[in-house]
């Protein structure tokens, strides 16, 4: 997968941070390995890709980007498997997930291969920042901006596409209370909610910043309309086991489509489980929280692959989900797909690229 079809430019630290790295203590996302890779888009091209020390960028203060947010990123894993090599897990669905961003934020497109093959690149120059600890993996973020420095409303014409890498520890995540949010809104029909689009986050701050006063851990987003149909949980995905069935709802404009969801639906088909990715109201997860057929509540997303719910909470009413138990569906995915991010299953569904 060597298809470099630019030279970059490959300028290496003389003063690699790697020494000072506590291993077995890695903070999320505040330690970035020794390398970026940076490229440019100027009249109508991309140029000038080159790999150079982790470090600060200088900016017109009229940048767009920073006034309007023409900005979107994309948020994957790097692990190491047993033999020690280091992969990737299904890049090409992020790569495709960018342009989808991008495109809805006036942003040009990078070709599928440039964007693997960049990341590939970079990390091939990191490799020893890719954790050797079990479960621990390199967390690589990919983002674009526009780099105009112009201050009318306007597509940009230059844009600025960079990757950098932390290496980060095992996540588990505790089983966490969430609330139906009913007031705010993540995202509309028509908007940018399916796009990684740096405002999207911004904008779901303040909700979650009151959510966490309540001592909720997490919002689950409902329908901007009607506040009717549950959407996503925080920035992750949802998943509900329901009499037994997976029940998701469908990834259409106001649902990012997740890479970890779209696995966990395949792993379960893939099992004979009954998956339906269909709208799912919130009085039906309440309904089925009462009468007990609700049995598992979790997020699905790449920093965390699943994180269990073990309350949800409507207008003041609080439900308790039962106990995760080994046999628990979202217990099972979560081992399997660990293992298979680490090569102890066979590649059977054509996920991993190696570095
Ligand atoms: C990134 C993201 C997800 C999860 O996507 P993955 O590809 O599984 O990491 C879910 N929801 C939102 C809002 C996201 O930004």
């Amino acid at each position: 997968m060597e298809v470099d079809i630019f030279q970059t430019n490959i300028q290496l630290t003389k003063n690699s941070r790697l020494p000072q790295v506590n291993w077995d203590n890695l903070p999320f996302g505040k330690l970035f390995s020794d390398h970026m890779f940076t490229m440019d888009f100027e009249n109508g091209n991309w140029s000038k890709p080159t790999i150079m020390p982790y470090g600060n960028i200088s900016l017109s203060p009229a940048n767009s980007a920073i006034h309007y947010g023409q900005s979107c990123f994309e948020g994957m894993k790097a692990h190491r498997n047993l033999n020690g090599d280091v992969v990737l897990f299904r890049p090409y669905e992020n790569a495709r997930r960018f342009n989808r961003s991008n495109k809805r934020m006036c942003i040009p497109e990078i070709n599928e291969e440039v964007f693997v093959n960049s990341i590939l690149e970079l990390i091939s120059i990191d490799k020893k920042w890719v954790p050797q600890n079990l479960g621990h993996s390199l967390y690589i973020r990919p983002f674009i901006f526009a780099t105009d420095p112009y201050i009318g409303i306007k597509p940009s014409d230059s844009y600025k596409f960079m990757i950098f890498t932390c290496p980060v520890g095992s996540y588990y995540s505790e089983p966490v209370s969430v609330k139906v949010e009913t007031q705010y809104s993540r995202a509309v029909q028509g908007g940018t909610g399916f796009s990684k689009a740096a405002g999207n986050y911004a904008a779901a701050l303040y909700p979650a910043m009151l959510a966490a006063k309540q001592g909720f851990r997490q919002l689950i987003w409902t329908d901007a309309k009607e506040h009717k149909y549950i959407e996503e949980a925080g920035t992750m995905n949802v998943l509900f086991v329901i009499d037994n069935v997976l029940v998701t709802p469908i990834a259409g404009d106001t649902i990012l489509n997740g890479i970890t969801r779209k696995s966990v639906v395949d792993i379960a088909k893939d099992w004979g489980m009954e998956v339906q990715e269909r709208k799912i109201e919130v009085q039906e997860v309440f309904g089925a929280l009462k009468d007990g057929s609700l049995t598992e509540a979790f997020g699905a997303g790449t920093a965390a692959t699943i994180a269990p719910i073990s309350n949800i909470s409507l207008n003041g009413e609080n439900f308790t989900i039962p106990e995760s138990k080994d046999y628990h569906f979202h217990t099972k995915v979560l081992k399997y797909l660990s293992e298979y991010k680490i090569g102890k299953h066979p590649d059977k569904f054509n996920w991993l690229v190696k570095v």
